[in-house]
């Protein structure tokens, strides 16, 4: 395999630097075409100086002096060495339109990276995956365009890139559903009457995988684990009654698939997202060596599994119910988690009001459908609004 560039946007995230971590250990098979943030510029200008990147971009106006100051040059120069520093959201999509690489590593937080993920459809690049809510949000439409445009999408989610592993080489008509496995997150004991007490504090703390703040809610009230329900229908096109749940608070089987004739395939590593990073960067090629700490079975005392509670963790049922219903109704339990999950994260909301205000969202708008781009962000843009309101009322 040749020299692969990478266009990496959300490079200074979880995601963003664990990748970075995989080029670093990989110079002979990576290199770094574009490095794109949205806030961090000090950050970015860490990794600027790092992988010295053709173009370096920022969303925010504030996180691009940062940029500049961390690299000693003036924001009316935009430019560090061959670097070219760009700023703004349209710049962003003007970046991975025009971008070199072979490959866009799509690791945004939340439905902002849908444009970034429709830009490299449209100019033609792979896609490795990470950010899941632009398959929630617009999967049909995101879907249908990289088939139409040749792309390929490999996803980096852990469950999806198990499923992927283990489908390659499964004829279509053996398969009989596709087994997600879940962390069950850091309240899978705490009984709901106690879900009124948690903080912010608490919730961050994952038991197994260190992530950001916007996933690392969304597995605490199990939202993560309804998105991926979401994804994982799009990515191998599966209907939602043939997508199972089941929790494994051990993380080490990152998920399954059932075969007709009753055989389970499972793909199990330590929780460790270089794995997947690393194969959705190399597939179809050879697998990166030395990428992560081998399982020990002797340590591995045991692996457990539970049903998922649907009365504390209602956002799975609801998940499946919106691939069953309109067109915009995974859209809008999307947008109503994000707004959830930023006032909760701001202490303007209580934990246990996040599914409520998910549910109220669904009731309003879960039946809406959208035809285009345009219709899909307007109903994105309205449930928003909606749901910052009628979050005052709920009780926080
Ligand atoms: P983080 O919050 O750690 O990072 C998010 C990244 O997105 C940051 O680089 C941030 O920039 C950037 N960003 C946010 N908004 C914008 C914007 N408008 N324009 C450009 N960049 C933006 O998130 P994670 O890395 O944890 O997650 C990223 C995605 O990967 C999510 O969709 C998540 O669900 C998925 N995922 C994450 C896993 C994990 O282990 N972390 C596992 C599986 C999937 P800045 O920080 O500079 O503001």
């Amino acid at each position: 395999m040749g020299l692969r560039r990478i266009a990496l946007v959300g490079s200074t995230g979880s995601i963003g630097t664990s990748t970075l971590e995989v080029v670093r250990a990989h110079p002979e098979r990576f290199s770094i075409d574009c490095l794109v943030a949205g806030r961090r510029g000090d950050v970015l200008a860490e990794q600027v100086r790092s992988f010295r990147p053709r173009v370096a971009a920022v969303s925010d106006a504030a996180g691009f002096e940062a940029l500049c100051k961390g690299l000693g040059v003036s924001p009316a120069t935009a430019r560090w060495n061959d670097t070219e520093l760009v700023c703004g959201d349209d710049a962003i999509v003007h970046v991975i339109r025009e971008s070199r690489a072979d490959v866009v590593v799509a690791a945004v937080v939340g439905m902002a990276g849908l444009s970034g993920v429709l830009a490299a459809i449209d100019s033609g690049k792979d896609i490795a995956l990470a950010n899941k809510e632009s398959l929630v949000v617009g999967g049909e439409l995101v879907m249908e365009r990289a088939r139409a445009a040749g792309v390929s999408i490999i996803p980096v989610d852990s469950e999806h890139s198990a499923l992927f592993q283990v489908l390659q080489g499964t004829q279509e008509e053996d398969l009989e559903s596709v087994i997600l496995t879940a962390s069950g997150g850091p309240f899978l004991h705490t009984p709901i009457s106690e879900f009124s007490a948690i903080t912010p504090e608490r919730a961050l703390k994952h038991p197994k995988w260190s992530m950001g703040a916007k996933i690392s809610i969304d597995s605490a009230t199990m939202m993560n684990k309804a998105l991926e329900v979401i994804e994982a229908r799009w990515l191998f096109n599966v209907p939602s009654k043939r997508i199972e749940v089941i929790i494994h608070p051990q993380s080490i089987i990152h998920s399954m698939i059932r075969l007709v004739d009753g055989t389970v395939l499972a793909q199990l590593s330590i929780p460790d997202m270089k794995g997947p990073i690393a194969y959705a960067l190399t597939y179809p090629n050879e697998r990166a060596r030395g990428v992560m700490e081998r399982l020990d079975f002797t340590k591995v005392t045991e692996l457990t599994f539970l049903p998922v509670d649907d009365q504390k963790f209602p956002g799975l049922r609801r998940a499946k119910e919106c691939l069953e219903g309109a067109n915009g109704a995974c859209a809008v339990l999307n947008t109503a988690n994000e707004v959830a999950v930023e006032l909760f994260l701001n202490k303007a909301l209580a934990f246990e009001s996040i599914h409520r205000l998910i549910g109220d969202s669904l009731e309003k708008f879960g039946s809406r459908s959208y035809q285009d781009a345009k219709e899909l962000f307007s109903l994105t843009d309205e449930v928003s609004v909606w749901a910052r309101q009628h979050a005052t009322s709920i009780r926080t």
